[in-house]
């Protein structure tokens, strides 16, 4: 255990929840000081739920939502100047990854993201990420500390153990102006999907043999209350499904709770983005597919007849 200060904030709440466990798992209770930031903007019992997770302090920040990376570093670059953390722990979602590099061009400090395990020795902080296309593990080392650390949503996190005495301590809010700014919001052609955040997900591969049997898959994912997946050959070359749908190395990383993989043969570029999903469901016609490798439930057969059947058993 560590008598590190560990910063940590992230804009979506379950990720600031998994950071400060991470970083109470790190100092050990009662050594070290994890100090959790609440963003404007976050929801009314935030800074409940990061004490009750481990963080020694918290610091929610007033004033409006903030959505220009410049303007959330310049603000993490005043907290981080209060709080001299060791390390500044944040998501790597696609805000966490903006603002850690304009954080780390601002205060000149190393920056990693995409980071999926941490650990602190004497001689550097040790991250796992991801390589060869998700089939190994690099583990690399930071030798300079301060250091920010961007770590993959879903990465797995310890169990929560709240600080005894958690502080608050309110932070000023910022009036710096943006330096960026939103001159156009379009929705995008195929709707709003966040396919990230999804709990379920059924997806579809290029065993489906045409456009217009999309419909036979679609009406398993509403029995199931799932969002629509597909690869990337359905969205990059049919252009079957839009590419908020597409998972995979190119596409999105996903971990839902259920996955169903429908006629996907399970390619290393596809598996990367679901390969963390809790429990996964696949129908294939080819019992050596490499799908059956990840699966806890495999059916082979024809979707044709498998896909109806589960969607009128489930009451679709
Ligand atoms: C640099 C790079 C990046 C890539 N990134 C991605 C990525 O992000 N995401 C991604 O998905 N791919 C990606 N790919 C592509 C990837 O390599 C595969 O080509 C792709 O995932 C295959 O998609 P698929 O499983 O739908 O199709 P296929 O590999 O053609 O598999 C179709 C499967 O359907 C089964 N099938 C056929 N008919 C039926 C039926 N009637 N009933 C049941 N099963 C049936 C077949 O047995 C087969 O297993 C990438 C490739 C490269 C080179």
């Amino acid at each position: 255990m560590s008598d590190e200060r560990l910063l940590c904030v992230s804009e979506e709440p379950e990720v600031a929840v998994a950071l400060v466990r991470l970083a109470r798992s790190l100092t050990g209770p009662g050594t070290g000081r994890v100090v959790a930031v609440v963003l404007p903007g976050s929801a009314p019992d935030a800074a409940e739920r990061l004490a009750a997770a481990g963080a020694d302090e918290v610091r929610p920040v007033d004033g409006p939502a903030l959505t220009d990376p410049h303007v959330v570093a310049d603000l993490l670059a005043e907290i981080v100047a209060a709080v001299s953390p060791s390390v500044l722990l944040v998501g790597s979602t696609k805000r966490g990854r903006e603002a850690a590099g304009h954080l780390a061009g601002v205060l000149d400090l190393p920056a990693t993201t995409g980071v999926t395990g941490l650990r602190l020795d004497a001689d550097g902080i040790r991250v796992d990420r991801e390589a060869l296309s998700g089939n190994a593990v690099a583990v690399e080392r930071i030798v300079r500390r301060p250091a920010i650390v961007a770590m993959m949503p879903g990465f797995s996190a310890p169990p929560a153990a709240p600080s005894p005495s958690p502080g608050r301590v309110r932070q000023p809010p910022r009036a710096t102006a943006p330096l960026t700014e939103r001159t156009e919001l379009r929705p995008k052609a195929g709707g709003q999907l966040e396919i990230e955040k999804a709990d379920r997900i059924v997806t579809i591969g290029r065993g489906l043999r045409k456009k217009e049997d999309l419909p036979i898959v679609e009406a398993l994912a509403r029995a199931l209350g799932a969002e629509v997946g597909c690869t990337r050959p359905l969205a990059a070359e049919a252009g079957w499904l839009t590419d908020d749908h597409w998972i995979g190395l190119t596409g999105h990383r996903v971990h839902p709770a259920l996955y169903v993989a429908v006629g996907v043969s399970g390619a290393v570029q596809h598996l990367v983005g679901m390969r963390s999903s809790r429990v996964v469901v696949a129908i294939n016609k080819d019992p050596n597919a490499p799908i059956f490798a990840q699966a806890d439930y495999r059916i082979t057969g024809d979707l044709y007849q498998i896909v109806p059947a589960l969607t009128k058993a489930l009451g679709g």
